[in-house]
């Protein structure tokens, strides 16, 4: 049975899990309703899976992972091209789910979903070209190492970019020859339901990929927990992240963290302030500034403040808030209830810290019952100031003044979090002179950030471990064999055990 979207009652029926090749419900019966948030109105009912069907899924993914492992690299590329394939020939049905269960306007969710196929075939094109290397030992000996697949390995997914996410680690586990299971945000279940049924069309084998759906606590932390799963993909906030380390610990599985920000856009004297102000409007606006690498420290020099902060303003004031099926919409609403209470109260928090330049309402015109709010912007804000050092996941911006370099670049490492960071400058030495000291994983120069299957994707600091796309990645799902051949007729006459090195 298929998931069927029925966009002028706004409902989705037949939402099913996705366990060892066929659709399921919870063992338990549960299940639990995923919301719209641009009207509060529920869209769907998703099963509430449990330990017992995390056990199932598990369990499923163990059982095929040998054979998915020993199966030509290049039949798996063919997968995961012809996944690629069915992504693409349903890329208005997903973009749409994708907007109705996570908030994205309609016009981003196309342009999320046009991109999924590039990380499939980037994937599929490295599935056979990864491999060990040889080493150089001394004596008659030839060593070298194998690349090998974990095993299962497990993938907790957010809500703000969920398929993407879901793909973005999904795509080298599988082409690497590990067999997956996903637990989605409990906020958007939807589109990972949607793709597991074009993974079941494209002809993975049954158990290879799996999707549970349910609660953190409950599904999240018991495939986190579960003996079987070898590696762990976590996607969230650094304090479930840590948690997450922590139940992975237990049965040592390896784990990569990608999780939270609270990234400086640098804005130099000599900066070009009309990018420069794009970006920041990117930076914290994107997805309602619910995005891991948003921008919402604006570190801006003194002498360009207020011309600088006149472009802002006239930015967001022509920026459309609203219906995200409208075409012309450039913002959607927040994710759900307890988000927009959370950005509600930074707000407030806000008003105490600073001064407020730009919002802190709701925009005019939005239905009453979505989530909305309106971009906010605070200036006079120091480094210190909570809305500076704690991730708020809402289009709330801290304008910090700067103008020693010293003391702008220990501001910006001033945070707990490492994950990102914007600089504009025409002078590329001082571009690059910045971006040796800043303590990030990743720093755009004179642009926004586009994430792409081939660049590295990660954090320093509490922002996370390990590293999502490009070449890097190839770590997260893979273990190393070491062989070594003794190419001596007799063992004996090559060895001397009395003088061997332990
Ligand atoms: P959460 O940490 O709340 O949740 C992330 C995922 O973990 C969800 O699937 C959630 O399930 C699950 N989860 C919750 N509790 C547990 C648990 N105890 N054990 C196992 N899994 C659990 O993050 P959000 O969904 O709120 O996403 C926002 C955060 O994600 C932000 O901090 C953001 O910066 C970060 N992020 C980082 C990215 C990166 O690449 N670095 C990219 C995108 C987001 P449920 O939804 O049911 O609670």
């Amino acid at each position: 049975m298929t998931l069927t979207l029925d966009l002028t009652a706004r409902r989705v029926e037949h939402a099913r899990m996705f366990v060892d090749g066929g659709w399921a419900d919870a063992a338990s019966g549960g299940s639990f309703p995923t919301v719209d948030p641009s009207t509060g109105e529920t869209i769907a009912q998703v099963p509430r899976a449990d330990a017992t069907d995390v056990d199932r899924a598990v369990a499923a993914a163990r059982r095929v992972s040998v054979e998915w492992q020993f199966t030509d690299a290049v039949a798996r590329a063919g997968l995961l091209r012809a996944l690629a394939g069915l992504v693409a020939e349903n890329a208005d049905e997903l973009a749409r789910l994708e907007a109705l269960d996570s908030g994205h306007y309609l016009a981003k969710a196309q342009e999320l979903v046009a991109a999924i196929p590039l990380w499939l075939e980037y994937w599929a094109g490295l599935a056979d070209k990864v491999g060990g290397r040889t080493i150089d030992v001394p004596g008659n000996k030839l060593s070298f190492t194998l690349r090998e697949p974990l095993g299962v390995t497990a993938h907790i997914v957010p809500w703000n970019y969920p398929l993407l996410i879901l793909v973005r680690s999904c795509a080298p586990a599988l082409a690497l020859g590990n067999t997956c299971v996903v637990k989605p945000a409990e906020d958007t279940s939807l589109s990972a339901l949607k793709f597991a049924e074009l993974v079941e069309q494209a002809g993975f084998p049954a158990g290879v990929f799996n999707v549970v759906t349910g609660f953190g606590a409950e599904a999240g932390a018991a495939l986190a927990a579960h003996p079987d799963v070898a590696g762990i993909t976590f996607t969230g906030s650094t304090e479930t992240g840590k948690t997450v380390a922590k139940l992975a610990a237990d049965h040592v599985a390896q784990v990569n963290l990608e999780l939270g920000g609270k990234s400086p856009t640098i804005v130099f004297p000599d900066a070009d302030l009309d990018d420069a102000v794009e970006a920041a409007v990117q930076g914290f606006c994107s997805h309602a500034g619910q995005v891991c690498v948003a921008g919402t420290r604006l570190f801006v020099h003194a002498d360009v403040r207020e011309a600088f902060l006149a472009k802002l303003v006239d930015r967001l004031r022509a920026a459309k808030i609203g219906d995200i099926f409208d075409g012309a919409t450039q913002m959607g609403p927040l994710i759900n209830e307890k988000q927009y209470r959370r950005v509600r109260e930074y707000i407030e928090i806000g008003k105490s810290e600073g001064t407020l330049h730009y919002g802190g309402g709701r925009p005019a015109g939005t239905a009453d019952g979505g989530y909305y709010v309106e971009p906010t912007v605070f200036t006079d804000v120091t480094n210190d100031a909570r809305i500076a050092r704690e991730e708020i996941f809402g289009p709330v911006a801290a304008v910090i003044t700067w103008t020693d370099e010293d003391e702008l670049i220990r501001a910006c490492n001033d945070s707990p979090y490492g994950l990102f960071a914007v600089v504009f400058t025409k002078d590329i030495t001082r571009a690059l002179s910045t971006t040796r000291r800043l303590q990030v994983g990743g720093v755009m120069i004179n642009d926004w950030f586009g994430e792409l299957p081939m660049t590295p994707h990660g954090g320093h600091k509490q922002s996370g471990t390990g590293r999502e796309e490009g070449l890097e990645a190839v770590h997260g799902y893979t273990q190393i064999k070491h062989v070594t051949v003794n190419l001596d007729d007799s063992l004996r006459a090559g060895t001397d055990w009395a003088g061997a090195p332990l």
